[in-house]
Parts: structure tokens; sequence; C-alpha cells
């Protein structure tokens, strides 16, 4: 008997729909999920051993609940970079910041609530939306890519949305938000709401500018979220997380699964927190990158969104698609995000990145 998905009694809004993915092909050069190119230092590695052995000896007893030493740790980690204190009762952690993500909309939105985000951005951000019942708005965005901050004031105080996004810098494209845009968006934001302003700053140690952390002072409906999984190079981890006024850290508590946090990722990520400065050394060179795929693609002819990420988005292609095959076909593995005429490459390794310019090289030869 052939029994499918559509054979199962899964909720409607979720019927016919896919999962989220990018293509996971085994192909030398992979330059299409935006991570850290650069396997953990050895030293690091002995640490996370050394840590995750001291953790194993206690996995008959469940994790700390609250994970008071990484959220410690967390906040000294954003203090020191973003100039502005940040407290344990301002932090929280999850596994990834697309956990966080949902552990905000389970508690900000919901059923007959509603969410909206800037598109082109990060789909997960609507995902999550469906995935908690909560409905989505999809707000606009300049040919630029930059926020159309009078249609999104416009947006919001129609829709009165429970939950805006700001991705900065922004997924897929690159660029980031000014800080008077992301205020801009919190006024209307408060005047229709009051509502909860999601900063998702999962690319800002790679970023020209600084991290709006400054902001949440005196704005409780604030919130930022960060990550591990880029400028820390630790995908693999899952480990995310936010900052807050204390009582959002006291909201979300209400939807986290009880000890969400294995002892593992926690004394891995501790680990990795003791390697801060090594880690972020890294950053520095995939900033340089960044700016020679953005330089060198602009030679090519390419067009080329202003990019504050680890990833570059190029075009504009009459079949996107088509080109991304023609690429891949060269051995690089970029990502079509299905933004009409752009491609998105990862900033790797001088090699990886030399790679795939002489496959657009190439491609534009045969072109001529
Ligand atoms: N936010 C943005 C903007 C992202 O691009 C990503 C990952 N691609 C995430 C959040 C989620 O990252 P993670 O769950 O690995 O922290």
């Amino acid at each position: 008997m052939n029994f499918g998905i559509d054979d199962l009694p899964v909720r409607d809004e979720l019927r016919g729909k896919s999962p989220y993915g990018a293509p996971q092909l085994d192909v030398p050069v992979r330059l299409n999920t935006n991570e850290n190119p650069y396997p953990l230092p050895e030293p690091l590695v002995e640490r996370i051993t050394e840590r995750v052995r001291e953790a194993a000896r206690n996995l008959n007893r469940y994790p700390d609940r609250d994970a008071v030493e990484l959220r410690t740790r967390l906040a000294e980690y954003l203090t020191r970079t973003a100039g502005h204190r940040v407290g344990l009762e301002n932090v929280w952690a999850a596994n990834g910041s697309n956990e966080v993500i949902q552990q905000l909309l389970q508690t900000f939105g919901g059923p007959g609530r509603t969410a909206i985000g800037f598109e082109p951005s990060y789909s997960m951000h609507g995902l999550i939306a469906r995935g908690t019942g909560t409905g989505w708005i999809s707000g606009p965005r300049h040919d630029d890519f930059s926020i159309d901050l009078a249609a999104a004031g416009k947006a919001i105080a129609e829709h009165r949305p429970d939950v805006v996004f700001v991705t900065t810098p922004n997924n897929p494209t690159g660029n980031a938000v000014p800080a008077e845009t992301v205020l801009a968006l919190y006024e209307a934001a408060q005047a229709a709401g009051p509502s909860m302003v999601v900063v998702d700053e999962a690319y800002i140690e790679f970023s020209h500018g600084d991290s709006l952390l400054p902001l949440l002072d005196g704005r409780p409906h604030l919130v930022v979220s960060r990550t591990m999984s880029k400028a820390f190079g630790a995908a693999g981890l899952r480990l995310g997380y936010l900052a807050a006024h204390p009582a959002v850290v006291d909201a979300v508590q209400l939807v986290r699964l009880p000890y969400h946090l294995s002892a593992v990722t926690q004394a891995t990520a501790l680990a990795a927190l003791e390697h801060t400065d090594t880690l972020l050394k890294y950053v520095e060179q995939l900033k340089a990158e960044r700016d020679r795929l953005v330089a060198e693609l602009r030679a090519l002819g390419y067009e080329v969104t202003e990019s504050d990420a680890n990833f570059v988005q190029f075009g504009r292609f009459a079949d996107s698609h088509a080109v991304w095959r023609q690429i891949l076909d060269r051995g690089v593995l970029v990502r079509d995000n299905g933004v009409p005429g752009w491609l998105r490459v990862t900033a790797g390794t001088p090699a990886e990145n030399d790679a795939f310019l002489d496959a657009v090289r190439d491609i534009k030869k045969e072109q001529s």
C-alpha cells in the first residue's frame, strides 16, 4: 500500500508544503549555507573533549535547566563586543537561533495572532510562524532590498502584527538595516501594538557596522537574536541566544521544554566561548574574503548587493536557476533562494572563493 503524508491527518496549514533545507549535495566546494569554512582549531577541539568528558560523568542527571553558566558567559561576550552591558537576566539560549525564534513565536504569536517580515528575508521566520499557528504577513522592500519604511509603517498600522522581524544583516540579500530604520519600525510597532520587535543579528559579527544591542535600553519590546552558527564557526553545535529585557527572558520560559539544552551542548558552547578571540580572528579573514568577492564579481560585470554578512548576493540573471546549475556543473554549490534574478554565495576559504570566481568567469566567457 502506498501510504504517504497526505494520508495522515496533518494540520491543514502543513498540507502540500516542503520541509526547509538547502540541498546538501556532495560537491567539492560548498558555498550555499553561510557556514564558516574553517574547522575548529585543535586546542579548542581538545577543550571541548575535556568539557564534554566532565559532562558525560553526570549524564545520569538532567542538565542545568536555566543554563546559568552558559548565559553568564554569553552575556559577557555581548557586553565586551557590543559595548553595552548585558547580564545573565537579559540572555536566553536555545538549540540554534531557530529555536529561539520558535520560542518567541510560541510566546508572542500563536493562533489568532500575526507576525510580519520584510521579504526577501530569512524564510524560516515565516515557516516557524506557520508551525506555531501564527499568521504571516509579507512586508515590502525597495528594489535595492532596503526596507520600504513608508510601506512598512502602513502595513504595521493596518495589520497590527504581534511580532515584527527585522534581519540585519539581512539574509539572503546581505545588506544591513540602519539603526534609524529599526527605531522607526519599533515606534510604528508600539503605536499599533504594542508588539514585539525581533532583530535577527545572526550575521552581525561580519558587519561593517555595530550591533543594535544598545537599542535595548528602555525598549522592553525589543529582542536581539544571535547564534554561534556563523561567526563562531559552530553550526553543528546548535546554539542560539537572545538578549532582551528580563521580562522577555521570563516569558520565553513559559514555552521552553524543560531541560531543552543538553549538558553536552552547554559544555561544548562553554568551551567555544573560552576560545572566542581565536574564533573571531576567522571573522576578519572572512570579511576580507567577502569584500574580495564583492569587488571581483563587480569587476566581472555582475550586480552585487552591498554585503555586511559572510555571503554575497549577485545577479542579475534572466534565469537564476539555470546559472545555479551551470555553477554546480563546475563543482561549486551556491544558493538559489528563489529571489528572482539573484543567487547567493557564501564566503569560503580563499581557495574555495577562487574556485567559485573561476566558475563564474568561465560562464561569462562562454556567454561572450
Ligand atoms: N537567522 C538567520 C538570518 C539565518 O540565516 C539563520 C541560519 N541560516 C538563522 C537565523 C538560524 O541559525 P541557527 O539556528 O543555526 O542559529
